[in-house]
């Protein structure tokens, strides 16, 4: 380097301004970070441009620059990582978006809880510890005709907890038909396992007889037990045993039956014009000492995960030490008492419960709102796409009803040169937009079926296709 590079170097460090200098300029930006975060950006931006200035570059040192560096920095930062999202996949219950969007009494009443102490364990009437499952046992048991509840984080937890306090170092019979795997990382196997229960399989993966349970059976033997199997469907050549068949067989050994439901609604589906799915209901008077379920499948509310069922074995579960563990918090129990009150008014349940309502919105409905939306859509992409309303159909999601789907309508996007590259880069800029639109790629075309964009998020929608330049 020549002498006179060298001198110029110098003096653009030297003209940096040191730390302080910059912090006494910055007084807004100091009451609205703080000292810590804005020192910490302000020395990161300062070692940026020292940087720079050593390459030999001539980057713009101002206070104004650096100001609104800092400014970006300190936003990128702050950028909340967990955010809304447009769920068009038509998937509804979709694990990786969150499953069931809450009632609004159920958002009125985690705000409330949330903000304020509350008699969470405290009975108000004696003025003594009360206890936290009181805020929804009895709401559970109105709903499923159980004489006992109680709930937990999730299924997968709920599950845990009764082979852990009915089964453990015992072994449970399990149709090798019903070894479920759910979203990769609940098995049955290895819950039974880790729950320290030993999984004795029986039967064929297409056909379980009484008598493949009845040979099983032996004085190791905990209980009896029967999973839901949510997400799939075996078909054919098939045989199950029934869960009367079963409730029966484990009655003549005293032996706890419980079922796993998976999703366990609480109203008959049918009623509603959906597929029917067993409620919770109907497996307990199928027999059942105890089932599982989860609260934001089918349930429609928050994660959770419910077991219901004979009030000793409930009690069994409740004095496990693994409950406190697994237990839940206000604001999901506030939430759960919510929406299983809604449950009191089954005819308004379509309207008020925002999973029943988007399963049970009509085709026709849909389509409507689709070709209502297609010119704008249209008009916001290039000509590089073609835009038109075409059938589709939902899944409900979450493992629940896998085979059956319901008709629905799409906005169908498709790239006029059909290459693949041109649906991902569009699916992309979907995605990237201020609230995050997500669809799916099918047939050479990114669908965006409506059936879950409500009015509200309709609004967000159409407000922000203007940023949409793909
Ligand atoms: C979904 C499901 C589970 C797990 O429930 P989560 O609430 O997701 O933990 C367990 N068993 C069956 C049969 C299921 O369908």
């Amino acid at each position: 380097m020549s002498d006179s590079v060298t001198t110029s170097i110098v003096r653009r460090y030297r003209d940096l301004s040191s730390i302080d200098a910059l912090l006494q300029q910055m007084s807004s930006e100091l009451e609205r970070w703080g000292h810590t975060q804005l020192t910490d950006t302000l020395r990161e931006i300062t070692s940026e441009l020292r940087a720079e200035i050593s390459l030999g570059h001539k980057p713009d040192t101002s206070i104004e620059t650096i100001r609104l560096r800092a400014e970006q920095k300190l936003a990128a930062r702050h950028e909340a990582s967990l955010v809304n999202v447009i769920n068009l996949t038509g998937t509804v219950l979709h694990t990786n978006l969150g499953r069931a969007n809450l009632p609004a009494e159920a958002l009125d009443a985690i705000s409330a809880v949330a903000r304020s102490a509350s008699n969470l364990e405290f009975d108000l009437t004696s003025g003594k510890r009360g206890d936290r499952e009181s805020h929804v046992e009895a709401l559970i048991c109105e709903m499923t005709g159980a004489e006992a509840a109680t709930a937990v984080n999730n299924n997968a937890a709920a599950v845990l907890l009764v082979l852990n306090t009915l089964a453990m170092n015992r072994e449970v019979p399990v149709s090798r038909g019903e070894l479920v795997e759910i979203g990769g990382s609940f098995r049955i196997p290895e819950v039974m396992s880790r729950s320290g229960c030993t999984l004795v399989e029986i039967g064929a993966t297409n056909r379980t007889h009484l008598k493949d349970y009845r040979n099983a059976i032996n004085p190791h033997t905990a209980l009896l037990m029967k999973v839901h199997t949510s997400n799939y469907r075996v078909e054919g050549f098939t045989a199950s045993v029934s869960e009367p068949e079963l409730a029966a067989l484990a009655s003549e050994h005293r032996l706890p039956f419980v079922i796993d439901l998976g999703s366990g609604n609480l109203v008959d589906f049918t009623t509603l014009g959906l597929p029917h799915e067993p409620t919770a209901a109907e497996a307990l008077a199928s027999g059942a000492d105890l089932v599982t379920f989860s609260g934001d499948k089918l349930l429609g509310g928050p994660q959770a995960g419910l077991v219901a069922g004979r009030a000793d074995l409930v009690e069994a579960i409740k004095k496990n030490p693994l409950k406190r563990a697994l237990r839940l918090d206000k604001m999901t129990l506030a939430a759960l008492a919510e929406v299983l009150k809604l449950y009191r008014d089954p005819q308004q349940l379509t309207r008020r419960l925002p999973t029943l309502r988007l399963l049970t919105r009509k085709q026709s409905e849909i389509r409507e709102q689709a070709e209502s939306m297609l010119p704008a859509l249209q008009g916001a992409l290039t000509p590089r796409f073609t835009v038109s309303v075409a059938d589709c159909h939902s899944q409900i999601g979450s493992g629940s009803l896998p085979v059956e789907t319901i008709a629905s309508a799409a906005l169908k996007i498709t790239p006029v040169s059909a290459q693949d590259s041109e649906l991902r880069e569009l699916a992309e800029h979907l995605r990237r937009l201020p609230l995050p639109v997500i669809g799916r790629m099918h047939k050479n075309a990114v669908w965006l079926d409506l059936r879950c964009l409500e009015p509200e998020q309709q609004q967000a929608f159409s407000a922000q296709l203007g940023s949409l330049q793909v």
